[in-house]
């Protein structure tokens, strides 16, 4: 990125080059048609209480269906998407997308949050406050239904600003999650002052927690700070019934991973919305 480069836009442009610029130039261009033609779509992947199994919210997903390449993950895109400025255009879409669709949940009998990522660029454009009340207005969505992922990276780059813009969302209803927590460099004074209201632990330590004591330090530490806090957990990325039990034992709130559903377009969300209590996946 420009950054990266230290700022030299000739460098920026070498480096590009060399890596693979052509490859760049046909992927932007690909990505601006996926934004014109609709060729997006948010995925929801389910998340689940830690004590009953029972669904408790979900996670926007953006994807991408290509016309050759098919069904293309955000690693595939979302840096791309930064680089040449179309992050906000998607971003924004997805927010108005998930909370359209969260409102159609609602409507079918399931008060349900819903997740969504806003990447750095995003958060910090001008209009972005306003983009959320607009996307909340008009699908109808109780502010409280509605919860934004920063990762931990993006909340502590400039940290004042951060919290001045999350207040009057928060004091709305909106709930604000620090994404991919234990990854970034938190400044302690800063985290133990700033208005967020879940840490979700990133999927690498709840991987590696078993086999691994420093992860398992890192996820009970988090988990304790989370508690002294009073904020609310969700341990990312849980596939195992032993990291379920482990994550369980020490206290998480909530659970989102494959064990118990992955990212689903919105009518199979609905679905398993409505299984929910008859057939718990969670056990
Ligand atoms: P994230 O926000 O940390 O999302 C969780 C990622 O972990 C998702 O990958 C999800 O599919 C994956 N995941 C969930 N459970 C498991 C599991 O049990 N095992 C494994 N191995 N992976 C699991 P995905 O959908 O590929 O998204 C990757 C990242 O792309 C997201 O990480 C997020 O940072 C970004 N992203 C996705 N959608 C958006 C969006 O609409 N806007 C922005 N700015 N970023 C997005
Ligand atoms: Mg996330
Ligand atoms: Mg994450
Ligand atoms: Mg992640």
């Amino acid at each position: 990125s420009v950054k990266r480069a230290g700022g030299n836009a000739c460098e920026f442009f070498e480096t590009s080059m060399n890596q693979s610029a052509f490859e760049r130039l046909v992927l932007e261009n690909e990505l601006r048609e996926a934004v014109r033609d609709d060729q997006l779509v948010v995925f929801y992947q389910p998340k689940v209480s830690m004590v009953d199994g029972s669904i408790a919210g979900s996670e926007a997903l953006v994807r991408w269906r290509h016309p050759t390449a098919g069904l293309l993950s955000p690693g595939a895109f979302i840096q791309a998407a930064e680089e040449c400025g179309l992050i906000g255009e998607i971003g924004d879409w997805v927010l108005r997308r998930a909370c359209h669709e969260a409102q159609q949940l609602r409507e079918r009998g399931f008060d349900l949050p819903v997740a969504v990522n806003v990447s750095a660029m995003q958060f910090e454009s001008e209009g972005f406050s306003q983009t959320v009340l607009e996307a909340l207005q008009d699908s109808g969505l109780p502010p409280e239904l509605l919860e934004l992922e920063l990762t931990e990276s993006t909340a502590m780059r400039e940290p004042e600003r951060v919290i001045e813009q999350i207040e009057p969302l928060r004091r709305l209803g909106v709930t604000f999650a620090i994404d991919d927590f234990g990854t970034g460099h938190s400044s302690l004074s800063y985290l133990t002052r700033m208005p967020f209201d879940v840490f979700k632990i990133d999927q690498s330590f709840v991987r590696d927690m078993s086999q691994d004591e420093h992860a398992r330090i890192v996820v009970e530490t988090i988990l304790a700070m989370a508690k002294s806090l009073k904020l609310k957990t969700v341990a990312e990325g849980v596939e195992t019934h032993d990291q379920h039990q482990a994550l369980r034992a020490l206290g998480a709130t909530l659970a989102q991973g494959y064990l118990f559903g992955r990212p689903m377009p919105f009518a199979e969300l609905v679905s398993f919305a409505s299984a929910d209590g008859q057939d718990s996946v969670a056990g």
